[in-house]
């Protein structure tokens, strides 16, 4: 009965989850937190030589030092700089009230197979094999030193296989962002720290459930592979992995700050169009539509596959193009995705188009209308978008 309940619980809470939650968060990175798995009491997986709590310590603290050195605008939050026990929800807690921009959770990994070697990123999200749910499972283990953590964790209990299918359905609200900064780091071990990538994964971690901002847990490798561990301990080892995570998080800094840019822009001209329109009470779209037509042509338009749409509505029947809640928009595209249809309009080159429309579109009425990015019909997030354009543009 009290397992009824618990579930119960975590179901009437995943009713309460917003239907759309792919939102992007839009605005300058300007403050990460990056958490050292484990600590004190509590030394994650262990190894021959070393424990997982000094490691991801070690590790955390060189990225941090790498950001302030190299990025001076952005504010760097440990969850933990000492070897101290701190509660998983404590942890994401921290990211929340101090409104991380992006949330870092750095780990190694242990199974008994001490061949697997590796490194791996994971977002909150459903597990798509056993071995993903397990790296999960090892790692929310943690609250096991932890008092009342059924309470604690909405009824997530590690040793339940249904607590661990009904926890996978939660996803972070900026699964996009997650993704794009997960394979980032995951290009970074690849090419320049030359680490084996096992990939960008998903899976249901405490840790990361109840962020409100892009977050991702990263593994550095596997403390039970003998060179691995020698790896991990070694200065030169630990420079390579923190080098490569702050890289990465260079990069996604750098597009997202660049979207900021783009749309502080736009909403800067818009408003001195509308000052100098000034005629109040006439809402006029294509007025603002020809306005834009006149715009210089932007040098990206050679980049047709990446795309730049807004959505506005998401339902889980299909709706035809011509229903009300549609506000008269032409032209409405759907797509289907995660089992609800999405509907968008327009078919923009680039950001500052697309960012034009939605300010057209939200003011149509549709005020929750974001813009969406994708490539060759495959949906990516607006920054990513951003990311590849500049570095086609870039090229000679
Ligand atoms: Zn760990």
């Amino acid at each position: 009965m009290k397992r009824f309940f618990i579930i119960f619980g975590m179901l009437v809470l995943l009713a309460l989850l917003p239907a759309e939650v792919y939102a992007d968060r839009l605005g300058y990175v300007r403050t990460v937190v990056i958490d050292p798995g484990h600590g004190g009491h509590e030394p994650g997986a262990v190894g021959r030589k070393v424990k997982e709590k000094d490691l991801t310590l070690a590790i955390s603290l060189k990225v941090g030092e790498y950001i302030k050195e190299n990025l001076p605008d952005v504010k760097v939050i440990y969850t933990r700089d000492t070897d101290k026990h701190v509660e998983l929800r404590d942890r994401t807690r921290i990211a929340n009230e101090n409104q991380a921009d992006l949330f870092i959770s750095i780990h190694c990994n242990s199974v008994t197979n001490r061949s697997a070697y590796g490194t791996e990123t994971f977002v909150m999200g459903p597990h798509r094999n056993q071995a993903n749910l397990e790296v999960a499972k090892l790692e929310n283990a943690s609250i096991l030193y932890e008092d009342n953590y059924l309470e604690a964790y909405d009824g997530y209990d590690p040793n339940s296989p249904e607590s661990n299918i009904i926890f996978t359905l939660f996803q972070n609200a900026y699964l996009n962002q997650s993704l794009t900064i997960a394979s980032l780091v995951q290009d970074q071990f690849r090419e320049r720290a030359r680490r084996v990538d096992r990939g960008v994964k998903q899976a249901g971690f405490l840790v990361l459930y109840r962020a409100t901002m892009p977050a991702i847990l990263v593994e550095t490798g596997f403390i039970s592979n003998a060179r691995e561990e020698e790896y991990l301990a070694s200065e030169e080892g630990q420079n390579h992995i923190a080098s490569a995570i702050y890289r990465a998080f260079r990069d996604y800094k750098t597009s997202q700050d660049q979207l900021a840019a783009a749309h502080e822009q736009q909403m800067l001209a818009s408003a001195n169009t509308q000052s100098q329109l000034s005629q109040p009470a006439t809402p006029n779209p294509p007025a603002r539509q020809s306005q834009q037509n006149t715009q210089p042509a932007n040098n990206i338009h050679s980049n047709s596959d990446i795309v730049f749409k807004v959505q506005f509505a998401s339902t889980s029947t299909l709706m035809p193009p011509d229903s009300p809640e549609f506000m008269g928009l032409q032209n409405v595209e759907f797509y289907f995705h995660d089992g609800l249809y999405k509907y968008t309009v327009g078919n923009e080159t680039s950001l500052e188009s697309a960012a034009a429309l939605q300010e057209r579109v939200q003011r149509a009425g549709l005020r929750d209308a974001f813009v969406v990015a994708f490539q060759n019909n495959d949906r990516i997030s607006p920054a990513e978008a951003v990311r590849l354009i500049n570095q086609r543009t870039i090229k000679p």
